[in-house]
């Protein structure tokens, strides 16, 4: 597949020429499961389908190894090779992959308008919007050094590799206490690190936490480092930050596992598009619809909830039935 060629802005000058206007039937922005799952579908229903991959080709999955829970690979596979894969499979049936970012969206017209690279813009037929969410991290340099080596923002992922072991959770939000509760059932002990006296998460999550014989909140609590040879092997934490209380601890465990939140990343399309509070794109239930006739969304970036592999690549597909189906009503 040819890759795509930026236009050379000075050799063009800044004109609004129809040169530098491309008209595409289906727009795919993102290139992670739920992205190549609609390529796939919308490529076998001719709707000749351009993606635009941002700067993560391949999405959050090229940032882990093991990959166990994504049916069709008995023996499992890595991120990497499994994204890999998928782009073949889309672009076997003629799915036009291109890198590039979405900077600008206009659907306020009859035409929906989508800026690449600041410089480039298409006029679509229908949109799929497939960019993701990112997980929060606490932005502390243990976590880039530990990646993949102990540190996880994704229990139902990871947790698999800390059976009898001792892990930490950051976070007392009902993300925090659903991992923490998943990872009891598999770790020794389950610490949460929380950093204020309460959890912010719901009553019912709350007691299920709390009812949980090998789970030991940590309150006022926040962490300042991981330390280990190979791999996580216990956290530096500070207690009562900033009072006449505080002290520095340590707690020994195996896994470092976020839970302070998700980006969605809806930002270019929240002018049009119905998002949570949050920034979760808002879809009909059961569809991919949104409340841009047109628009479709899919995979993490309207999902607070599942955000897997495979409930993207699932979504994915209704988004490319939901589009070809839009498309053939309108004619
Ligand atoms: P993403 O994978 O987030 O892909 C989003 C895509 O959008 C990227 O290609 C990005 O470049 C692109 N994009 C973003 N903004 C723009 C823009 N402006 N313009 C163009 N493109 C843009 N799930 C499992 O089921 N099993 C696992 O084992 C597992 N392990 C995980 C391990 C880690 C470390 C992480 C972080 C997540 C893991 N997950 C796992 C969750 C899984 O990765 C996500 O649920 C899934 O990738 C979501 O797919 P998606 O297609 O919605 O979005
Ligand atoms: P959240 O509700 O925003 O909670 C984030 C948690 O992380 C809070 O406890 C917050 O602490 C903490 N935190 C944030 N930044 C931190 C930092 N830098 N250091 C330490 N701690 C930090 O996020 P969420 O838990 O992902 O939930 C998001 C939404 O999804 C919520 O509406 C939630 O109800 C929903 N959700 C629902 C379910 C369910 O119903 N089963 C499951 C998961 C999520 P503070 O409290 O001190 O701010």
């Amino acid at each position: 597949m040819e890759p795509f060629k930026a236009m050379n802005i000075e050799e063009e000058p800044a004109k609004e020429s129809s040169a530098n206007t491309e008209k595409v039937k289906c727009l795919i922005i993102g290139s992670g499961p739920a992205g190549y799952t609609a390529a796939i579908y919308a490529a076998r229903a001719n709707l000749k389908p351009v993606m635009y991959t941002g700067i993560q080709m391949g999405g959050q999955l090229t940032t882990t190894t093991e990959v166990d829970n994504f049916p069709g690979y008995p023996d499992g596979v890595t991120g990497p090779v499994m994204m890999e894969d998928l782009k073949k499979q889309a672009e076997r049936f003629g799915t036009d992959v291109r890198f590039g970012i979405a900077t600008k969206a206009d659907f306020s017209g009859k035409a929906h308008k989508v800026v690449i690279d600041d410089k480039h813009t298409l006029e679509v037929d229908v949109v799929i919007l497939a960019t993701g969410a990112t997980a929060k991290y606490l932005g502390i340099e243990a976590e880039t050094k530990y990646a993949g080596m102990g540190v996880s923002a994704c229990a139902t992922c990871d947790g698999f590799f800390y059976r009898g072991k001792d892990v930490a959770v950051v976070g007392g939000g009902d993300t925090a206490c659903e991992e923490a509760s998943y990872l009891a059932g598999l770790a020794n002990k389950v610490y949460m690190i929380v950093r204020r006296d309460v959890l912010r998460a719901s009553k019912a999550m709350q007691a299920r936490v709390m009812n949980t014989p090998n789970i030991e909140i940590l309150w006022k609590h926040q962490t300042v480092d991981l330390f280990g040879e190979n791999g996580v092997e216990g956290v530096k934490l500070v207690k009562n930050k900033g009072t006449d209380e505080e002290e520095m601890t340590e707690v020994k465990i195996d896994g470092f596992f976020l839970a302070i939140g998700h980006t969605p990343n809806s930002e270019i399309f929240k002018e049009f598009i119905d998002t949570d509070d949050v920034g979760y794109v808002k879809t009909i239930p059961g569809t991919s619809k949104t409340n841009i006739p047109g628009v479709f969304a899919c995979g993490d970036l309207q999902d607070s909830t599942y955000r897997q592999a495979v409930t993207a690549a699932g979504s994915g597909c209704m988004a490319a039935i939901d589009a070809e189906r839009w498309l053939a009503e309108q004619g």
